[in-house]
């Protein structure tokens, strides 16, 4: 449980198909991917492009230019056009998440529901309007699929299952691990063989690149809420997907069409986010393993869930009233999200996974007395106190806490 936390010295991509710059570690990325050139240019901080056009006094150029980005959608940041196009704020950020996660490319968007939405019509224009996915994933990702809101229709299975689920349409095959909200874990390596030659999207937001990076097991596509660990502040609404190049295109022609952009303002906080991605979700962890071992000896907590890669997230069924904890805590942030710098506490069968259909939300394990947690950067004594309080009154325990020292 404690070795991926350990690995400050992350190998560097030893597993992952394409790495382009295979020698620096994780860390040593975090901090300078997306930068390169800022020394060069005599800057430290990387400038803010807040244009949303450019001048170019050639139009000949320019139309070459924008048909070659309708025939293959390769990135324009060069010679930017239209900030709808791409801009150079945002693919500093997007470089820097595809050095992390060891792919080609990424792309960014508006939200994390912008990505996976890009991602499905991008399927669905190639005619591949089958999809296959795992429960559980995030709530709006479930309503999103089962709604058939894009056209695309939906067949869920479990792991095992994914060979027998393909048809020949299936455009994609959807898996998050760990899930939101049990930490439920998917084996990456055996449902990418299963997929064949349908790309495989993994979910890696609850992971980040620091724990798993699923390109390395063979996915073609890492989602990212970046609202969560990447910009890890709670300041900045993002999504972004990272790929091979020849998906990257097809991404960003379906972006330049429905126009789910990041802002240059986000993009710049997300680069800022990720050089201190590492340093937090290790320290986060930390915290995280610990209160799960707490809170696993504790009467008052019916099960825990927590992930055999680590992590910072912590969910756990408690035997009392759900409500009740969450109206409790007092340093503890009652709300929906995760990944920032503070704790943060939410009952999903409220919120997170509200709109998913009751018994679809039990099937996938999500029951009426789960609580998930996301944990953050503060001390985990203080943290454990406020826990300790918002749960209630152990069974059996002396009324007034400290009682059983002052006798002792
Ligand atoms: C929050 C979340 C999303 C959706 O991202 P938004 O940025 O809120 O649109 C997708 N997947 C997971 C695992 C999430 O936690």
């Amino acid at each position: 449980m404690d070795t991926p936390l350990d690995s400050a010295h992350t190998p560097a991509y030893e597993d992952v198909r394409t790495a382009p710059r295979a020698s620096r570690a994780l860390a040593t990325e975090a901090v300078h991917a997306g930068r390169d050139d800022l020394a060069r240019q005599g800057l430290h901080a990387p400038p803010i492009d807040l244009s949303t056009t450019y001048p170019c006094h050639d139009s000949r150029a320019e139309a070459a230019r924008i048909d070659a980005f309708a025939a293959d959608g390769a990135a324009l940041d060069d010679a930017p056009i239209y900030g709808r196009l791409g801009n150079p704020t945002v693919a500093r950020f997007e470089t820097a998440l595809a050095r992390l996660e060891g792919t080609e490319a990424a792309v960014a968007f508006a939200s994390g529901m912008a990505a996976l939405s890009a991602v499905l019509l991008a399927r669905a224009t190639e005619g591949l309007r089958h999809v296959v996915a795992v429960r559980p994933l995030y709530g709006c990702s479930d309503h999103l699929l089962t709604s058939g809101l894009l056209g695309t229709e939906v067949t869920w299975t479990d792991p095992a299952g994914v060979a027998d689920a393909l048809r020949p349409d299936t455009g994609l095959v959807m898996v998050e691990t760990p899930a939101n909200p049990t930490l439920a874990e998917v084996d990456l390596r055996a449902v990418a063989h299963a997929c064949g030659s349908v790309p495989l999207l993994v979910d890696n937001t609850f992971a980040t690149p620091v724990l798993q990076r699923p390109a390395g097991q063979g996915a073609r596509l890492v989602l990212h809420s970046a609202t969560k660990y990447l910009g890890g502040h709670g300041d900045v609404m993002a999504g972004v997907v990272a790929c091979d190049e020849e998906l990257a295109g097809r991404l960003r022609r379906i972006r330049f069409a429905t126009g789910g952009v990041l802002h240059p303002l986000a993009g710049y906080l997300l680069l800022r986010g990720l050089s201190t991605l590492p340093v937090r979700v290790r320290a986060a962890s930390a915290t995280a393993a610990e209160l799960a071992a707490r809170l696993a000896d504790d009467p008052r907590v019916a099960r825990v869930h927590y992930p055999s890669i680590g992590g910072a997230m912590v969910s756990f069924e408690v035997h009392g009233d759900p409500h009740a904890v969450i109206g409790g805590v007092e340093l503890i942030t009652p709300a929906v999200s995760l990944g920032s710098v503070d704790t943060l506490i939410q009952h999903p069968a409220s919120i997170s996974h509200r709109i998913v259909d009751e018994d679809d939300r039990r099937g996938a394990g999500v029951g009426d007395r789960l609580l998930r947690m996301s944990v953050g950067l503060e001390d985990v004594e203080d943290l454990w106190a406020d826990l300790d309080r918002a749960l209630g009154k152990r069974p059996g325990a002396p009324r007034v806490k400290g009682l059983h020292e002052a006798k002792g």
